[in-house]
């Protein structure tokens, strides 16, 4: 039983209670737009009073599977009647089966399982301090974490503080030392910034996803190896939105053939079923943590390994990766032509099923925000961010058929908008 029907006023609810109950019990950390989702299947998802939409977000790439996909399902429903946690005080029968299968999948020598993608990111940091005192030899305290503008890894202050945007940072000090900021998509300031000894690690998005799908320069990140590789400094990807099949590989590294030292995984690693994120690397680097140093309650546990496998084996046996590449091709090019006849959108740019468009404010004021409001009418749900910028990331298992029926509603808002 919900707690609503517990209230007995389920039947009476309707969108605007939904929304009033959150506002008035909940903080006010979020804006979201005025849909109140029930019920989601593959694609699709509908609202309490039972209108489908086709859900161009994904819950920020987390459901690449699509909803409630049933073998994710089934992994956590038969898992969770068995064994949910038993803490990394003792061993658990699943953990070395999914250590073994996703360290297998990605080609590293380990994996340290936590739970959401700002948890990897802290992890990625932390292992990449250590393995700099004791592989590389800099002076204690002194290590020097290296970032681009423009990141987005997650909302801890450890990781807020290496964050330009004023909305993640502002009125959240002090913040953490032992950073440097440089612009993203430029190989002179990394070289310039590896040259201080001290440093221990660049972390970096392939693709920066919460800036607006800000794709670098082809070519960026395998020169970026190479400049890590020379100068002793590790190179961490955190591809906790670009990996895992969104940008048409399975990780957005492998478009460039770049190995990382450290790999960060998290949303669709459990298909948005669970928290489940994880950081790979080789024994050289992750060995430098020791028993006792790092951990978490529900790191590892049996439930996620379970769906996190689940999750992983969709990817591979339904070619999600082949599929985002052919149909993010196909959204693009029809995209670009919805732009060319349309002077509102002055941008269309992405890879796979990873795209924004970029609009520009209409003669009588309309944003982004008010196109995300007309979709949402029409049936497709985005969201809009930095003002300017829709982010369309559908499900990976849509179709082209769906890819056509979205593009038809995009085009029939952005005509009538204003
Ligand atoms: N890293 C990247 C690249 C992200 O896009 C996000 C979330 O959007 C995170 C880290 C943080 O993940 P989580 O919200 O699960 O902590």
């Amino acid at each position: 039983m919900s707690n609503h029907d517990y209230l007995g006023v389920a039947e009476r609810m309707k969108t605007q209670d939904y929304i009033d109950m959150e506002d008035r019990y909940g903080a006010h950390n979020y804006h979201p737009l005025g849909v109140v989702i029930d019920r989601g299947e593959g694609q699709w998802v509908w609202d309490v009073e039972g209108k489908k939409y086709m859900d161009f977000l994904s819950a920020y790439s987390a459901v690449n599977q699509g909803h409630c996909h049933p073998k994710i399902i089934k992994a956590l429903t038969d898992q969770a009647q068995k064994l949910t946690l038993t803490s990394r005080a003792f061993y658990n029968s699943v953990l070395g089966e999914y250590e073994k299968y996703i360290t297998d999948l990605f080609g590293f020598d380990k994996v340290l399982p936590m739970n959401t993608g700002v948890e990897g990111v802290e992890t990625a940091i932390k292992l990449a301090r250590k393995w700099a005192y004791t592989v590389k030899g800099v002076p204690e305290n002194q290590a020097k974490i290296i970032f681009a503008d423009g990141n987005f890894h997650g909302r801890t202050v450890g990781v807020i503080s290496a964050s330009t945007d004023p909305d993640c940072r502002v009125g959240f000090g002090p913040f953490m030392p032992g950073y440097e900021i440089i612009p993203y998509n430029d190989t002179t300031a990394l070289e310039k910034a590896v040259s201080d000894p001290n440093v221990a690690a660049f972390i970096v998005e392939p693709i920066q996803g919460e800036a607006g799908v800000n794709v670098p320069d082809e070519g960026y990140l395998s020169k970026v190896a190479e400049i890590c590789k020379a100068n002793n400094v590790l190179l961490v990807c955190d591809e906790v939105q670009t990996g895992l099949a969104r940008t048409g590989r399975m990780l957005a590294s492998d478009h460039e053939n770049v190995k990382p030292d450290i790999l960060i995984l998290g949303k669709a690693l459990s298909g948005g079923v669970l928290p489940v994120s994880a950081i790979l690397a080789n024994d050289d680097i992750m060995l430098c943590i020791k028993p006792g140093e790092h951990g978490s309650t529900f790191g590892g546990n049996p439930l996620a390994c379970k769906v996190a496998m689940a999750a992983l084996e969709i990817l591979v046996d339904e070619n999600l990766a082949e599929n985002a590449d052919r149909l993010g091709k196909l959204f693009r090019s029809e995209m670009q032509k919805i732009a060319d006849k349309n002077d509102l959108v002055t941008k269309v740019r992405g890879k796979g099923l990873l795209n924004a468009i970029i609009i520009k404010p209409t003669p009588s004021g309309k944003t982004a925000w008010d196109v995300c409001v007309a979709l949402k009418e029409n049936g497709l749900l985005a969201k809009p961010t930095h003002g300017d910028i829709i982010r369309f990331a559908p499900p990976l298992i849509i179709t082209e058929e769906d890819v056509h029926w979205a593009l038809h509603r995009i085009d029939e808002v952005l005509e009538n908008i204003d």
